[in-house]
């Protein structure tokens, strides 16, 4: 019915407005929780980082506020020293990356798109943590396939954050499950992407969603029957999925 249709269609689309980007069946809940426990405890460089990136016409692609404090405080607890980060986008979970490492922490950071990094990097160097950033502009997988090649780089990464082109996410893992450290913790971003994995065929999505929807899905099958990690997938922001490395 055209009348339902449309209704889903909203209901779609309030789903990836900035500000509601949460999962919660409810948008007063998501609310309650940014306005009660996010927003007063934000800091400052990423409220601004937030605010210009909400008026960048591909918003729907940043890092929400409350998983922005999830990473900062997972990062604290695991005392995250060496990391890597493939999706930057304008940079917000970069910047809350770079601001809950020690001052000798590091970042590897990779995007194809330079352009959108180099719109958050003023705040990011007012913020005075652009010295532990090293910006790849390009593809992630060849920058991983050499990484990979140097043994010296195998099992030295403290956390890694994967946050770009879904239908790669297998391929970078066959790759970063050697650089992470047995111990060390791997985020895959949006594995419940938007929802649609319990969506049923016939659902209304929209064209890229659809499209990157079997990847994610066989994303999370593979995740859940590799016995090098243990797992917990988590509903904050689009769904992330944590891996630690067991051996
Ligand atoms: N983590 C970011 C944030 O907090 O705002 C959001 C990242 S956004 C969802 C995905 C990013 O992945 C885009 O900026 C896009 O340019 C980048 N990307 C897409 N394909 C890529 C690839 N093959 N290698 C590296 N980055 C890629
Ligand atoms: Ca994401």
């Amino acid at each position: 019915m055209a009348g339902n249709g449309a209704a889903q269609e909203s209901q779609v689309s309030k789903h990836q407005e900035v500000g509601h980007k949460s999962l919660l069946q409810s948008d007063a809940l998501y609310q309650y929780i940014l306005e009660t426990s996010v927003y007063p405890r934000e800091p400052e460089p990423m409220k601004e980082l937030r605010e210009l990136t909400a008026k960048h016409p591909w918003n729907l692609m940043t890092t929400s506020a409350d998983e922005g404090q999830f990473l900062s405080m997972l990062l604290k607890l695991i005392n995250a020293k060496n990391t890597m980060e493939i999706g930057v986008y304008t940079g917000y979970s970069l910047l809350a990356t770079a601001l809950a490492l020690p001052d000798d922490g590091k970042i590897l950071a990779m995007d194809i798109n330079k352009e959108n990094y180099e719109l958050g990097l003023p705040i990011i160097q007012k913020a005075g943590v652009a010295h532990k950033i090293d910006f790849r502009e390009g593809p992630a997988l060849p920058v991983l396939d050499l990484l990979v090649e140097d043994k010296n780089n195998h099992g030295t990464y403290d956390f890694i954050f994967v946050d770009a082109d879904k239908d790669n996410y297998l391929n970078y893992h066959k790759r970063i499950i050697e650089l992470v450290k047995v111990g060390g913790v791997i985020g895959y971003d949006n594995t419940l992407w938007n929802g649609s994995v319990v969506a049923p065929p016939d659902a209304p999505m929209r064209k890229y969603v659809r499209y990157y929807r079997d990847f994610v899905l066989e994303l999370n099958k593979a995740l859940a029957a590799d016995p090098r990690i243990e797992i917990c997938m988590l509903p904050v922001g689009d769904g992330i999925t944590l891996c630690r490395r067991l051996t």
